[in-house]
């Protein structure tokens, strides 16, 4: 079959708005391209003004599952039918499937962190983990490494108050393993010093100001620790590059795009993702 549409092709898609700097779309069709799959995934720029009127379009056309991205996330809960617990704690939906012309709701970033450390043999099982940042994505991923059994979760923010949001979700919630504190030098080094995984989520050092750091002082960071930084343009933040230089293992945001999107591509499609072709998406990351 080639891959050109027919009467055949199912729509996958993706609302947001801007929309025009998505990596999804090519992530999408080239899973599709490589399977020989007969889908499309197409990216609709829709604002918030139009979601609802937009939610009952894409029902009425069949259209078979879409990614929901900044500013719908939270706003596209109330138009759908059932949403999982996961993405409930979350207060966040990022992938929706129709069944039949039921809207589900699920979100997959949190699991694409997660799949992205075990592609890295990472393990955050029984981990002491500092996180930087208490915005959406770290809500997203903070939720999940809690119900993936992480021994406890520090979140440290700016605006105190909304790493306590995250924190009496997860302790009331989940278990009751997370505390937070103002964002400093000297809480970084206080409660990084004794943690395992480091995890940066604002968004300081990403394009075009690629010669930010969130850190400043890294005696605190040693060699056995993991440091993730969720950007992934640039690839190598300044945070990364300093974190290797010091031996950590690092990891950036790309393997967490990429297995957000292989996630909800499963969700969508229910074929299972090979290998090869993972490692073949993952390349893009070290050319
Ligand atoms: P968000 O909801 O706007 O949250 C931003 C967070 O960064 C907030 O905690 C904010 O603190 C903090 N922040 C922003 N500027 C700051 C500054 N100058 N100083 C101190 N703190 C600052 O954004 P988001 O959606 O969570 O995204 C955050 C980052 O994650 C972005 O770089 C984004 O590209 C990346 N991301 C990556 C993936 C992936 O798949 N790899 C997915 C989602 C997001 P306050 O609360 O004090 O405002």
């Amino acid at each position: 079959m080639d891959n050109s549409i027919n009467g055949h092709t199912k729509v996958l898609g993706l609302i947001g708005d801007p929309i025009e700097h998505s990596l999804s779309p090519g992530i999408h069709n080239t899973i599709c391209r490589h399977l020989n799959l007969n889908y499309t995934y197409v990216p609709f720029r829709v604002s918030p003004d139009n979601l609802k009127e937009a939610v009952k379009g894409f029902k009425a056309l069949g259209v078979t599952g879409f990614n929901v991205t900044i500013p719908h996330k939270k706003d596209i809960i109330k138009y759908l039918d059932e949403v999982s617990k996961e993405a409930l704690l979350m207060g966040a939906v990022n992938t929706v499937k129709n069944i039949e012309g039921k809207l589900y709701g699920y979100n997959t970033d949190g699991e694409g962190l997660i799949k992205s450390f075990k592609s890295e043999h990472i393990s955050i099982k029984d981990k002491k983990v500092v996180v930087i940042g208490a915005g959406g994505a770290s809500r997203g991923i903070c939720i999940k490494m809690a119900m993936e059994g992480v021994r406890h979760i520090t979140i440290l923010n700016r605006t105190r108050d909304k790493a306590d949001n995250i924190c009496n979700v997860i302790n009331s919630n989940i278990q009751d393993i997370a505390r937070s504190a103002e964002w400093d030098g000297s809480t970084l080094r206080q409660y990084g010093e004794q943690c395992d995984v480091l995890i940066h989520t604002t968004p300081i050092g990403m394009y075009p100001e690629t010669h930010r750091c969130p850190v400043k002082d890294f005696d605190f960071i040693h060699s056995n620790m993991v440091v993730c930084d969720l950007i992934y343009n640039p690839f190598k933040t300044v945070l990364l590059q300093k974190a290797e230089e010091k031996g950590c293992k690092i990891v950036n945001g790309w393997g967490m795009l990429l297995f957000q999107a292989i996630s909800a591509f499963e969700i969508w499609t229910g074929v299972k993702i090979h290998r090869d072709l993972i490692n073949r998406l993952q390349k893009v990351n070290r050319s």
